[in-house]
């Protein structure tokens, strides 16, 4: 015989019946089939118990319930059968109707009232199913003996199986069972609890010793994590009765915790299938023998809305039985207590419960201990709330070393605060407690960490989708797939911002859509807003990537750091900006184990830092830098002509995107002081931007006006340069700004330079730098190739997202 139960969504719908029966009917064995109620009823019923002895209108709610039924019967039956099964359920409603009345009446809602009326789910739904498969209906609430205990009741199992096994006698074939529900010795309904059916299932399974229990529910078995939080969560082939009965300790709904015991006495295996997709191969629970050993972690499972306790006093030291009495006066309210850690001082001890007893525990304990309290000798009872615990579960977890050590590194690494651990003394679990507000990041963390997730995440928070900002997120595009295919990376954009709008989504923004989801966003851009609801996501492995030039967004990237958020940025102004601010940041990104990455602020995708900081970190010592550094000087000085004077190459620089937005910042010597501060910085030297020499190639009037009076103005300066160049065309020489780090001092200056020179052939807009080092002494390092533009930029500040997602 087989026990096959189906849970809420399994029911829940009239397509999803008609696959039960197609499950069912074809076997072979003997079936009993145990149902829930339609998914969403019991809460729904809930609902109107508690308005009613409130005294609201549960007109909506009853007839949500009804209207459930009805559709599905509709869309089930044929003919007179509609209308046969809809009067069968008649006095069900009926019966449900008076009770409620009665409750409204009254005012009150004895958990033995609420007992009974949350059964009506699966007593209605039972019938349902039995009439469509057209097979006996079994009466659980006789088969099913409990005590008293309303809400949750505790079975009588000799009786009930028993009871069951009788039962089981006069089935034909098939049978069909309410989940749920069962009866105390003097005949008043009971509930096994909330999630209950999967229990009742179990309980015919051991009566009948069942060749195999199958939980047939809407998930492909049960998976590493709860699939609803963890996208990439897998389905587990193997669990070891223990390792199921930890794992839905914790939280994984997917079985309910009390299920496992009576099936595992009896050595009755439970396999988890999806009804919507009865082929896949789903979980098979059994003995450790029968099951599987291939992974020391099998899962993560985990609750919200815990409150721990701590309880700590002098008193507590070498005192046998305090635990005994702490415990026992929390038993007494049937306080399930999750997790205890206790320091090995003895002077504390913790406890989680769900909070929704936090009261009823706070006042057993102060009863209990009233006497030490008031000597002090237990000075402190604290309880904090909004907290999640968290467990990571597997048997082989005690042959493996270190998993303790890589759990906790991985999620302070990410700036998580745990408030409390405790360990299984049978090391099939680990669990901790952290802040309901981090659960979510902590359950990604420690999935990418243990379960060899298909793929590591990167989640890219992108200001300015200008022109490299555009150009990077075609590159993304073009290359995720085979970032994911090759390296198991995902790179995912999950918020936008331009200078107008902005846009977020944890699940990932479209591509290739985004310029008309970002129009279409009511969100006004506020960059301090941006930065709010990045932290506030708060998802693991974040990066905020910088492609403006823009001083208001540069001011963000502490905050982003701060909050262990990497920090990719092609704007140079912060690691430009005062020694101070640049130290501020990268000692932040250090402490807080994050990235601070700007490649492209040299030399666009030039390895020109990554280069400095590899000789620095392998021990070498940078003497000198010579560089050609403006891609837009160089540019401009090569385009110059007889055909093309100062003032069209300036235009046209600007034109064809090498320049900065306002040109004048290339002009003056600026952007390349910027530049040559970074390099001096990276190399080790403490620089500002004021100590940089710079002699001016053009007047300082020109700096101190408008954009536009410059723009007007600029063609006077047309002649000087024509005069000059014929000159150096007649010598064959050439013009370059360059700059130069020698032993600290920096500066920068346009220099003409003769024919075999090292920057003579220096196309375009080309960056060039020579590095002297103490390894690259007689020879120095010459590296050359596109210093602006923006694809290379672009490719630059992608390579710096590799470097973020480490892969
Ligand atoms: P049913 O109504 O079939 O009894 P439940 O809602 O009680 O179904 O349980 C199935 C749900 O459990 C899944 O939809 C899933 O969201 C949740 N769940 C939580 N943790 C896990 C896990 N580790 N594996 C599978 N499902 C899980
Ligand atoms: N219908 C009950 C509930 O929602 C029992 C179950 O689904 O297992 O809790
Ligand atoms: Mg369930």
């Amino acid at each position: 015989m087989k026990i096959l139960k189906f849970g809420g969504t399994s029911v829940g719908s009239a397509e999803n019946i008609r696959r039960i029966g197609e499950i069912v009917l074809n076997q072979q064995e003997k079936i009993i089939v145990v149902v829930s109620a339609l998914g969403g009823v019991t809460d729904l019923l809930l609902n109107v118990a508690q308005k009613a002895a409130s005294g609201g209108k549960i007109t909506d709610e009853f007839i949500a319930i009804h209207a459930r039924h009805d559709e599905i019967i509709a869309a089930l039956f044929r003919g007179p059968n509609v209308v046969q099964t809809v009067e069968s359920l008649k006095p069900l409603f009926d019966e449900l109707e008076k009770i409620v009345q009665g409750v409204s009446l009254i005012g009150e809602l004895t958990p033995k009232t609420l007992d009974k009326i949350l059964g009506f789910g699966e007593r209605l739904s039972s019938l349902l199913i039995s009439r469509y498969l057209n097979v006996p209906l079994l009466d659980s609430i006789s088969l099913i003996k409990t005590d008293r205990n309303f809400g949750k009741a505790n079975v009588d199992f000799e009786s009930t199986y028993k009871l069951i096994a009788e039962a089981s006698l006069n089935i034909d074939q098939f049978a069909v069972a309410p989940g749920f529900i069962s009866s105390a010795s003097d005949g008043s309904m009971t509930t096994l609890g909330r999630g209950g059916s999967d229990y009742t299932a179990a309980l015919f399974a051991a009566a009948v010793n069942a060749q195999q229990l199958e939980i047939w529910t809407d998930v492909d078995g049960f998976m590493t994590a709860d699939p609803r939080v963890i996208s990439k969560a897998y389905t587990i082939p193997n669990l070891t009765y223990s390792e199921a009965m930890e794992l839905s300790h914790f939280g994984a709904k997917v079985i309910y915790p009390p299920t496992i015991l009576p099936v595992f006495q009896k050595s009755i295996p439970i396999h988890i299938k999806n009804t919507l997709n009865p082929l896949g191969n789903g979980t098979l629970i059994g003995q450790p023998e029968t099951v599987g050993k291939e992974h020391p972690i099998k899962g993560i499972s985990s609750i919200s809305g815990i409150s721990l306790f701590t309880i700590q006093g002098l008193g507590m030291v070498g005192v046998t039985g305090i635990s005994m009495r702490l415990f026992g006066a929390l038993a007494r309210k049937e306080i399930n207590v999750i997790l205890i850690s206790q320091a090995s001082s003895e002077n504390s001890i913790s406890f989680a419960i769900d909070s929704h007893f936090a009261g009823v525990a706070t006042e057993a304990i102060s009863v209990e201990f009233e006497r030490e309290i008031a000597t002090g000798s237990i000075s402190k009872l604290a309880c904090e709330n909004e907290l999640s615990i968290l467990a990571i579960v597997g048997e082989n977890m005690k042959h493996s070393a270190g998993i303790a050590g890589k759990l906790f590194q991985t999620i302070g690494k990410n700036g998580i605060n745990v408030v409390a651990i405790a360990q299984g003394a049978s090391e099939q679990n680990i669990s901790w407690v952290v802040k309901n507000s981090d659960l979510r990041k902590t359950l990604n963390v420690v999935h990418e960490a243990f379960f060899l997730s298909p793929y590591i995440e990167l989640n890219i928070f992108l200001v300015g989708i200008g022109t490299v900002g555009r150009d990077l997120l075609d590159q993304i595009s073009r290359q995720q797939e085979k970032l994911r295919k090759d390296h198991r990376l995902n790179l995912k954009l999950t918020g936008v911002a331009n200078s107008r709008k902005m846009i977020f989504d944890r699940d990932g923004i479209n591509i290739s859509s985004l310029k008309d989801t970002i129009i279409q966003s009511e969100v006004k851009s506020d960059m301090k807003e941006f930065c709010r609801k990045m932290v506030e996501m708060n998802m693991f492995n974040s990066v905020f990537v910088d492609c403006t030039a823009d001083e208001k967004v540069a001011n963000h990237y502490l905050f982003a750091l701060e909050n262990y958020i990497s920090v990719v940025a092609a704007n140079k102004v912060a690691a430009s900006s005062e020694y101070s601010r640049y130290r501020a940041l990268k000692e932040m990104a250090a402490k807080h184990g994050v990235k601070f990455l700007f490649e492209t602020n040299v030399g666009a995708g030039l390895p020109l830092i990554s280069t400095i900081n590899d000789l620095m970190h392998s021990g070498d010592r940078i003497v000198r830098i010579e560089a050609v550094l403006s891609g837009t000087l160089n540019y401009i000085f090569n385009t110059l002509s007889k055909d093309v004077p100062f003032s069209k190459a300036v235009r046209m620089a600007k034109e064809k995107g090498f320049a900065e937005p306002d040109p004048r910042i290339d002009l003056s010597g600026i952007d390349v002081i910027r530049k040559l501060v970074i390099l001096a910085r990276e190399s080790g030297y403490r620089i500002e931007k004021e100590e940089v020499g710079n002699n001016s190639f053009i007047p300082q009037k020109y700096f101190s006006s408008t954009m536009e009076e410059f723009w007007n103005t600029i063609s006077e300066m047309d002649d000087i340069f024509e005069k000059q160049r014929l000159v150096l065309e007649s010598n064959r020489q050439k013009w370059r700004f360059v700059c130069v780090l020698d032993q600290g001092k920096a500066s920068v200056s346009l220099v003409v330079v003769d024919p075999g020179h090292p920057f003579y052939d220096l196309e375009g807009s080309n960056n060039i730098l020579l590095l002297t080092s103490e390894r690259y002494n007689e020879y120095p390092m010459l590296i050359k190739g596109y210093g602006a533009g923006a694809a290379v930029t672009a490719a630059g500040v992608f390579a710096d997202l590799i470097k973020v997602s480490n892969i």
